[in-house]
């Protein structure tokens, strides 16, 4: 993110003020806030684009092979929220080769405006995920934990480390080596002392705070 807000903001001929897409996503279905939601586009090649729609880019690299199952996902519970959905050569034609063709029919079977999905509480689902882990990660978990909270931990130590726990909600000795390994990384990465970094097995909120940050 930091390298396409750099490019952008040397940009030879436009005079952009920030990152010129509104969100990205990353392979993992990561989804990242570029200049937000609701503020005027800088991506999308004319100024009445830019104006109407916001600009996604989904971060495969270089090439149109290597978007992902998740990155559609995301994509999809993102279009949920507009009324419509565009690929970038529908706005400039052939002023662009972007997307190519995999990603342009990927997204073509995309329903934008579909209905929303909601979680039973009436929240968007990605509103839903933060606010459980914002709650999980106020917890200290250690072996013999159990429940909702020991899930968002697993969950995140799979997607952030590869850990590749099992996801039962159950604090048990994979899940503890995983966070000690953690832990251990996060350590030696700041060279961190043992008080600032325990390596001890114990999802505290130091523990959560490097997991959230990393
Ligand atoms: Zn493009």
């Amino acid at each position: 993110m930091r390298t396409i807000q750099r490019y952008h903001l040397n940009h030879p001929t436009e005079d952009y003020i920030d990152i010129a897409y509104n969100m990205a996503i990353d392979r993992y279905g990561n989804v990242y806030e570029g200049r937000g939601r609701n503020v005027r586009s800088g991506a999308n090649g004319t100024s009445t684009a830019n104006r109407v729609s916001a600009a996604v880019v989904l971060l495969t690299g270089p090439g149109d092979l290597n978007y992902t199952p998740a990155m559609l996902s995301a994509l999809k519970v993102m279009a949920a929220g507009y009324h419509g959905l565009h690929v970038h050569k529908d706005w400039v034609g052939r002023g662009t080769v972007c997307p190519g063709p995999q990603i342009t029919a990927a997204v073509r079977k995309i329903t934008p405006g579909a209905a929303v999905p909601t979680t039973p509480s009436g929240e968007h689902p990605l509103v839903a995920i933060k606010r459980a882990v914002d709650a999980a990660s106020r917890q200290v978990l250690r072996r013999g934990s159990k429940g909702p909270a020991v899930f968002w931990l697993q969950v995140l130590l799979n997607q952030r480390r590869a850990a590749g726990l099992r996801v039962d909600s159950d604090f048990g000795p994979d899940t503890e080596r995983a966070v000690r390994d953690f832990q251990s990384d996060i350590k030696r990465f700041f060279g961190f002392s043992n008080k600032q970094m325990p390596v001890d097995g114990i999802a505290g909120p130091k523990t959560w705070y490097w997991l959230l940050a990393s």
